[in-house]
């Protein structure tokens, strides 16, 4: 088998044209193991960890090749900043008995002076904590080269403790978004189609050439240059109003136009791509061949995994015979629903 990104013959892999985290459906057989688990590691996974389709996996509950899709409250959970006086770290955790979050005051402790003027240690724990105080308080003696305390002294410390509650304490969280490597997982998708799509004599196309050596390239800034429009689903108008924001639906279709051939790839309701993949559209659809390459749509339900594929007539007359008969257009892919 010839592979579609190294060219090399090697052993055939299953691979996801739409990440199988995302819940895509259609596949090929055409990508090397090597390219399949290179690619996979540092390209699908900047789109499918990119933070709003994570969120969205872990709303739809899509696992994918992991034993557990991402937790539905994973963005509010970690440790996180106390703001204000008290200063410190808690710890939040979400608990699906109660389906609440659970915030942890994690342990600190810290030099402070009395108001007599005494220097001491002050040990802050959450009150769920207190059974915990007194090895605590020995362990930071340890620390400070002091010597232990007998039990009776470690209750006399014990018993100065006091309580403070905070009530809905300010917290400050790092949220941490990624960019990198989106242009190239979306390029990687419509450059997959194209091959699906175009057939076999797509892999001898100068511009097929140059994408996968692209998509290839650890450089982030690879496909810099390349045509394409790669963003957010809403800047994106190659899909609306036809067809209207889905969220577990991806989309895909492939188009001509001006000698050209496009691809439009739509990855739920969130992000979007429009890539030029041929600026030789006769190769493909001059006509004179006899059975000539056909304009191809696809759509896949993440959560169902079902799938439509279709030429995009076909398509094209869904929408238009909906629009007729209801005067609004289809609401995404109903068959897949
Ligand atoms: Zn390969």
């Amino acid at each position: 088998m010839r592979c579609i990104f190294c060219s090399k013959e090697r052993p055939p892999s299953l691979e996801h044209v739409v990440p199988l985290a995302i819940g895509g459906s259609l596949t090929t057989d055409r990508v090397c193991e090597p390219c399949n688990s290179e690619l996979g590691s540092r390209v699908d996974l900047a789109l499918t960890d990119y933070l709003p389709i994570r969120v969205r996996r872990g709303e739809l509950g899509l696992a994918g090749n992991s034993r557990k899709p991402p937790g539905r409250f994973e963005l509010l959970t970690g440790d996180v900043e106390l703001v204000g006086e008290a200063g410190g770290r808690l710890r939040v955790t979400y608990d699906e008995a109660t389906n609440k979050l659970d915030l942890h005051r994690l342990y600190q402790a810290t030099d402070a002076i009395t108001p007599d003027g005494q220097k001491i240690r002050q040990i802050v724990v959450d009150a769920r904590d207190k059974e915990k105080v007194t090895v605590i308080i020995n362990r930071e003696r340890k620390r400070h080269g002091m010597p232990p305390l007998s039990d009776e002294e470690l209750a006399i410390e014990v018993s100065k403790l006091s309580v403070n509650t905070l009530v809905n304490p300010t917290v400050r969280m790092n949220i941490c978004v990624s960019y990198a490597y989106l242009r190239h997982a979306m390029f990687k998708i419509a450059y997959e189609l194209a091959f699906l799509w175009l057939g076999e004599s797509y892999l001898d196309d100068p511009l097929a050439a140059a994408l996968r050596t692209a998509i290839c390239k650890p450089e982030v800034g690879s496909l810099d240059s390349f045509h394409g429009f790669v963003g957010p689903a809403a800047d994106c108008e190659a899909f609306s109003p036809f067809w209207k924001p889905h969220q577990s639906h991806h989309l895909a279709y492939s188009q001509e136009k001006a000698g050209n051939v496009v691809i439009a790839v739509r990855i739920f309701d969130l992000y979007a791509a429009v890539v030029l993949v041929s600026t030789d559209a006769a190769r493909y659809f001059d006509g004179s061949n006899a059975h000539p390459t056909e304009l191809r749509f696809v759509a896949m339900d993440a959560v169902s995994g079902n799938k439509m594929e279709t030429t995009f007539a076909e398509e094209v007359h869904r929408i238009v015979t909906t629009w007729q008969a209801t005067r609004t257009f289809p609401s995404p892919v109903p068959d897949l629903l």
